[in-house]
């Protein structure tokens, strides 16, 4: 008896080998069988091995019932996301396996709901716009037509061409020409600007400062020049986007100590397409590396000869550093406008048309954005019709000096208070008849509203994100990190997002480099390098950043770093079901059990989970199969077969095995480019 004693444990010590709170395993034994009391302290040795096989046993039920519970749930999820809808955007035409593609769902279930609304359709018909749309919709997402809106902003702007050129048949009034400022990174844009409106630019009654709202007047000679001043590239964008529409005359600024550069040709490019004329001013000429005679040799290759060459292009050498010929430039512009005199003209009777030039949200003033008028004349309360809709009503005037005005004329541009709504620098702001000509705008305003409007990309914060690919890009000239975000933005990998948390032209700087720590982005330098100094903050920072000069290069590393972070997706395919008449043998890790199959097939190398009546008691898996003393891979419904089960779980005579298979599927990222 004392020998019995001495061996019996401690309840206690059970409950810590079993890791459960002793409490809560003297509740749960009863339930598994074992009558041990409520308030027991001591326990026999060989009722607590048994219990603990038990143990073990309801521990396998626990977790095989909540791994099925939560791929329940997932697949609940999923469905609730087809169910959700949310906006897609539809062609004119679409196979049907796209459809499904778009709209996250099954081909086959996509074929069903066709033939369920009387169209038989197999996975690569095409359907038109009318048929998709009504299914969509039947399935809960709002449809947009996706052509449209290219086609659209064309029209938008060949009408509001038209408007200008008609307005100017009624009444045609000289107007300030407008001038943007292009070239190189670090050629002198900003000094330029800078200097013209420090000598220019006449100072407010009210001892008003220049302030910077995306562009000012200048004076010279009695007359007003408007220049627009918005940061290099975006001045790029506006130009390019709108065709050019909003400028009258551009100076191209080539520094003398560094010629023709990557941008200088693109800024070139993008002139001639607009068909603007061109002033050159030759820049940086006090400094002692200066090499006039080399710009000018570069710029004649490029059929640029200046007139002293024979050519017909405008040059003038000045210092924007040093305030050298500044007045001579804008003579030298003046001149030019005098060429095109019929052009710049415009009406200033009628209702205001013009071009957003700068948008931003204040944090006091809400939304704010500049406006170059270029018809009519913006004044107080009008209404402010963008795209057609309601963004708001002028409420103030402010011109470049911060002096509130009562109106703004053509040529001229003014910071307009009063938007409900930030617009899109580029957009155009149309004043309508009556207000009621206007659709009341959505709250939700457009991405590229959004994304136009914040410089610090916000990260993806989609619930359904499982992976997350920031980075930041520096190109050398527009036109390749064009190339390059239309790429990224092409990939549609469900659960992946890519954010360009900072992207911009020219060497890589050091607040690149602290937006990639911020956001765990990977820097991406496309034909520009960065100094020894931002190169030493990336490595202190873990910062990587890479460079390429060929684009291809630079996708295949992309993309080789998306397909290691998209999640595979698992799905399950079930088999079937096979009842248990047999326990043949039974091991610790396996048992061998004979049945019939009673519901589809069953195969090997599968997986299981195994029901006792109602319950799930416990998963595994099936290793091997055999009918009679034959291996074979599949057994189908009415069947008898020997199974290998792998796995834990006690089974028992009566016991259901349910098949299925887990099916991984990596989801491969392609970069769609044209090799
Ligand atoms: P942006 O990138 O084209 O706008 O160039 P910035 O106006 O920012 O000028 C780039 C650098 O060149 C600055 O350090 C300026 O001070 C300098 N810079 C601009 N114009 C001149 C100039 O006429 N002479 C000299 N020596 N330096 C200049």
């Amino acid at each position: 008896m004392s020998y019995h004693l001495k061996k019996s444990m401690n309840v206690t010590e059970l409950a810590r080998q079993l890791k459960v709170p002793t409490k809560e395993l003297l509740e749960k034994l009863p339930e598994l069988g074992f009558h041990i009391g409520k308030k027991a302290i001591k326990i026999d040795p060989s009722q607590a091995e048994k219990i603990k096989v038990a143990w073990a046993e309801y521990q396998r039920k626990l977790r095989a019932q909540a791994k099925l519970r939560e791929r329940e749930e997932a697949m609940a999820k999923k469905e609730e996301i087809i169910e959700e809808g949310g906006v897609i955007t539809l062609p004119s035409h679409i196979t049907v396996r796209e459809l499904a593609g778009k709209m996250k769902m099954p081909v086959t279930e996509l074929i069903k709901i066709l033939m369920q609304n009387g169209i038989l359709a197999s996975q690569n018909e095409r359907l038109d716009f009318e048929t998709a749309s009504i299914v969509a919709e039947d399935i809960g997402y709002q449809v947009e037509r996706e052509e449209i809106k290219e086609g659209q902003a064309e029209e938008e702007l060949e009408r509001v061409k038209e408007r200008i050129e008609s307005e100017k048949e009624l009444k045609a009034v000289p107007r300030p020409p407008v001038i943007v400022v292009m070239g190189h990174v670090d050629h002198g844009k900003t000094k330029l600007l800078d200097a013209i409106r420090r000598t220019h630019v006449v100072e407010g009654e009210a001892g008003g400062i220049t302030q910077h709202i995306g562009a000012y007047q200048a004076e010279k000679n009695g007359r007003n020049l408007t220049f627009v001043d918005t940061p290099g590239h975006e001045a790029f964008t506006v130009m390019r986007s709108r065709g050019a529409k909003v400028a009258d005359i551009a100076i191209l600024v080539v520094a003398v100590d560094d010629g023709v550069q990557p941008q200088t040709r693109e800024a070139i490019d993008i002139i001639q397409a607009a068909k603007l004329p061109m002033v050159v001013a030759l820049n940086k000429i006090d400094k002692p590396e200066a090499n006039v005679e080399k710009a000018k040799r570069e710029l004649a290759e490029l059929n640029l000869a200046p007139e002293e060459w024979g050519g017909k292009t405008v040059m003038q050498e000045i210092s924007a550093k040093k305030d050298i010929n500044i007045d001579k430039l804008l003579d030298m512009v003046l001149l030019v406008a005098d060429m095109d005199k019929e052009k710049i003209t415009a009406n200033p009777e009628g209702l205001a048309i013009g071009t957003i030039i700068e948008s931003h949200v204040d944090k006091g003033e809400g939304p704010v954005a500049t406006v170059l008028v270029q018809n009519g004349t913006l004044k107080i309360s009008d209404y402010l019709g963008v795209r057609g809709a309601n963004y708001g009503k002028v409420r103030a005037l402010k011109n470049w000096v911060g002096e509130d005005v009562k109106e703004a004329p053509p040529g001229t541009p003014v910071k307009i208070l009063g938007f409900k709504f930030a617009p899109a620098v580029g957009d155009i702001l149309e004043v309508p008849e009556d207000f009621k000509e206007l659709k009341t705008k959505k709250v939700k305003p457009d991405r590229k509203v959004i994304e136009e409007m914040t410089a610090e990309k916000k990260v993806s914060e989609d619930a359904e994100v499982e992976a997350q690919f920031n980075l930041v890009l520096r190109g050398d000239v527009l036109g390749s990190i064009e190339a390059i975000l239309n790429t990224i933005e092409k990939v549609d990998v469900p659960g992946l997002a890519i954010s360009v948390v900072a992207k911009g032209l020219g060497n890589i700087t050091e607040s690149d480099v602290l937006s990639a720590e911020a956001t765990g982005a990977v820097v991406y330098g496309f034909n520009v390098k960065a100094s020894a100094v931002v190169e030493e903050l990336a490595r202190d920072k873990g910062v990587e950043i890479k460079y390429y000069n060929i684009i291809y290069e630079l996708f295949d590393d992309i993309e080789k770093r998306l397909n290691e972070i998209v999640k595979p997706e698992v799905t399950i395919e079930k088999l079937g079901k096979m009842k248990v008449a047999q326990i043949f043998i039974r091991e610790p890790k396996y048992t061998i059990v004979g049945g019939a199959v009673t519901e589809g097939k069953v195969e090997g190398h599968t997986q299981v989970n195994v029901w006792r009546g109602e319950e799930l008691i416990g998963d595994g898996e099936i290793d091997e199969i055999q009918i009679g003393k034959q291996k074979v891979t599949d057994v189908l419904k009415g069947q008898e077969c020997g199974v290998k089960f792998i796995g834990k779980t006690k089974l028992e005579e009566g016991d259901v095995l349910e098949v299925y298979r887990e099916v991984t599927k990596r989801k491969e990222v392609k970069l769609s480019v044209k090799k």
